[in-house]
């Protein structure tokens, strides 16, 4: 099956102009001005993308796919991810994660869920390990992992400065980034470490002395959640000056006042001189949220969304006035980079045919999966295999 995008605004991320793009075999074949592809050659499908933007599929590096939660009881597990919330949202490709409970969620259970998605149409990967330090692993390290298990790139959420931590001291955290660092090496990988940061007074302060004390390069981890508060947002600041790179979660319980939503956190990181390519947008999605009353008492759960990225990156253009292709780049290329998706996150020939259009209103029209059409008229083509 050839699939053809005809005369849509492509951003590659980068604004390439008007432009058909060919996709053949899950790949994009190529960029063309006017394509006419032989009807003798076999069966192409046309989508229409006149006056529409057309932009890579969007990664999400940090998604409870199994679920999330459970820490108000057994009852507030919150469920699976269904493959629909995904590509309703853009997402083409996800880095599934556990975080608090490694104990009834485990990695096995992780990996299966992550092959039946990928069979399921989406791209998927996977962290090795939880919140935890010792790292709870499959093969016996967080090196062995990365290096034996192909859906394993990195390890996390590993948490600091939370309540909910193992609390690990500086030199056992230290000595996961460095098992993951070479893991990454041996295997052509990212090696990375996705660190979950709480509400703790430290907050990065592992960051800063890894940097400090150890030859680690200083894109060996990514903090996330650094929209939690203020104190937090500032040292992310300084971090990504140094080099480092940070990322937001969109999915956020707006009565949590202390928040800094992602739009309004890649707006002020810009403006305060941090570079875009060292700031990256990821979901939580299937976290869970408590929601509060006014005097902070839990009155009911939510659930973080796969949509929310893309509701994040649409404020970012429309309400921070934010650069399109600025915005874009935090869901797509510099996840790629960060994570060393070297296949995807663009719009070139080669890359995967992941892409999703907007309308010029910037809702999401369509959204193809390795060249397969998923969304279409912004009405789902193809939902998980129990979903109704
Ligand atoms: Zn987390």
């Amino acid at each position: 099956m050839i699939t053809v995008i005809k005369n849509g605004e492509v951003y590659a991320p980068e604004y390439l102009g008007k432009k058909d793009i060919v996709i053949t075999g899950g790949k994009i074949h190529g960029l063309f001005s006017n394509v006419k592809i032989p009807s003798e050659i076999g069966e192409v499908n046309v989508i229409d993308a006149e006056g529409k933007y057309v932009v890579p599929g969007f990664i999400d590096s940090h998604v409870h796919i199994l679920g999330g939660g459970g820490e108000g009881g057994f009852r507030t597990r919150t469920p699976e991810i269904q493959l629909s919330q995904i590509v309703k949202g853009g997402i083409t490709t996800l880095v599934g994660c556990l975080g608090t409970d490694g104990v009834c969620r485990d990695m096995r259970a992780l990996i299966g869920k992550a092959r039946a998605l990928e069979e399921e149409g989406v791209s998927t990967y996977t962290y090795t390990g939880s919140y935890e330090i010792p790292v709870k692993t499959i093969t016996g390290s967080c090196k062995s992992d990365i290096m034996l298990i192909d859906k394993v790139i990195g390890t996390g959420e590993v948490a600091i400065s939370d309540h909910r931590s193992s609390q690990p001291d500086f030199e056992e955290f230290i000595s996961v980034i460095a098992d993951s660092r070479v893991g990454g090496m041996l295997s052509g990988k990212a090696g990375i470490v996705n660190i979950h940061v709480g509400d703790g007074k430290k907050g990065i302060e592992f960051l800063f002395r890894m940097v400090k004390e150890t030859e680690i390069p200083i894109k060996q981890v990514i903090p996330t959640h650094m929209g939690r508060n203020k104190e937090l947002f500032n040292q992310g600041i300084e971090f990504a000056k140094m080099g480092g790179i940070v990322d937001f979660t969109t999915s956020t319980e707006s009565k949590n006042s202390k928040d800094i939503r992602a739009s309004e956190a890649l707006k002020l990181m810009i403006d305060s001189g941090v570079s875009i390519n060292n700031i990256q947008f990821s979901s939580d999605a299937q976290g869970s949220l408590p929601k509060f009353n006014d005097n902070g008492e839990l009155i009911g759960l939510d659930v973080g969304s796969e949509e929310s990225m893309f509701l994040e990156f649409r404020d970012s253009v429309l309400i921070q006035e934010v650069k399109f292709q600025d915005a874009l780049k935090v869901i797509t290329s510099n996840v790629a980079d960060h994570i060393l998706l070297n296949h995807k996150g663009r719009i070139s020939p080669d890359m995967d045919g992941d892409i999703v259009i907007m309308d010029s209103e910037l809702n999401i029209t369509e959204v193809i999966c390795k060249g397969k059409l998923m969304v279409s008229q912004g009405e789902l083509l193809k939902k998980g295999t129990f979903e109704k």
